[in-house]
C-alpha cells in the first residue's frame, strides 16, 4: 500500500492529539510516550515519507520482512541529501523463531514479543556472539487468549527473572496485546494487568528501576493503552489510513 506524505502528516496529528487528551485524561505527561510506526502494510516509498517526517522508530512484525526493509531504507538513508536528525531504529514486535534471531539481530536490537525461555536464551546468545546488547519486552497473554503468543499472567515473573540474568539482554519492559475480539473493557482490563504486572515486579525488586517501559496500544486502542501507563504504542493502520 502506498500513502501519500500529507495524509500521513495529518493522520499522525490526529494521533498525537488523542494522545495528549488521554495524557490530560490521566494526568500524565505526553513526553513518556512514544509512538512506533508499523510499517507492515505500507511500501517501501511509503516508509520514506515517515523519515522526512522524523519518525525514525519503525517496527515490522516478520523477521524476514523486517530485514529486507531495514535492508532497503539503509540504502536510502545513505543516499539522502539531507542526513538523518537520529539513526533510524527498528524494533520487532511479532513473533520471532528462535532461527530467525540471526538475521534480524542486526537489524532491530530491539525485540517486544520475547515469551519464553528459550527464545531469550537464543537472543542473549546471538547478542554476545556480536558483541551487543538487545534490549527485550516480555511478551504476557494479559487477554488469556488460548492461541495467543505471549507468555501466560502467572509465568511473566518467573520469566522476567530469568530474563534479568541473562547476560546479553536487557529487559526493557512488558508488551501485550489487546484481545482479538475488540472490547473495550476488556482491552483496558488487559492494560491494566500489565502495568499491575511491572508494579508487582518492582515492589518484589525482580527487576530493577530501568525496567520501566509498557509497549501496549495499537491504533483501535492506544487512547486506552495512554490512560493505563503505556510508554510505547505500536501504531499502523491508522498513520496510513
Ligand atoms: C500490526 C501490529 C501492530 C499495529 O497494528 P495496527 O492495528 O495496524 O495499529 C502492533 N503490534 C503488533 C505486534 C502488530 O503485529
Amino acid at each position: 500500500m502506498a500513502v501519500t506524505r500529507n495524509r500521513i502528516e495529518t493522520n499522525l496529528q490526529a494521533i498525537r492529539q488523542q494522545i495528549a487528551e488521554a495524557c490530560q485524561r490521566s494526568g500524565r505527561d505526553v513526553g513518556e510516550v512514544r509512538i512506533l510506526a508499523v510499517t507492515k502494510s505500507v511500501d517501501v516509498e511509503t516508509i520514506r515519507h515517515l523519515l522526512d517526517l522524523d519518525v525514525l522508530e519503525l517496527a515490522e512484525s516478520r523477521a524476514q520482512q523486517l530485514v529486507s526493509r531495514a535492508e532497503e531504507i539503509e540504502a536510502v538513508v545513505q543516499r539522502r541529501r539531507k542526513p538523518l536528525a537520529r539513526p533510524v531504529k527498528w524494533h520487532m514486535v511479532g513473533h520471532l523463531q528462535r532461527n530467525k534471531v540471526r538475521s534480524v539481530l542486526p537489524w532491530a536490537r530491539t525485540i517486544h514479543s520475547v515469551d519464553s525461555l528459550r527464545l531469550a536464551e537464543e537472543l542473549s546468545e546471538r547478542a554476545g556472539k556480536m558483541d551487543i546488547q538487545a534490549d527485550v519486552f516480555l511478551q504476557v497473554n494479559c487477554a488469556q487468549e488460548q492461541q495467543k503468543f505471549g507468555c501466560a499472567v502467572g509465568a511473566a515473573t518467573h520469566l522476567a527473572e530469568m530474563i534479568v540474568s541473562m547476560p546479553h539482554i536487557r529487559l526493557a519492559g512488558l508488551m501485550t496485546m489487546g484481545p482479538t475480539q475488540w472490547d473495550a473493557e476488556e482491552t483496558r482490563h488487559s492494560f491494566i494487568r500489565l502495568r499491575e504486572l511491572l508494579e508487582e515486579m518492582h515492589k518484589e525488586g525482580i527487576v530493577g528501576p530501568d525496567c520501566n517501559e509498557l509497549s501496549m496500544g495499537m491504533s483501535r486502542d492506544y487512547p486506552i493503552a495512554v490512560e493505563e501507563g503505556a510508554t510505547i504504542l505500536r501504531i499502523g493502520s491508522a498513520i496510513f489510513a
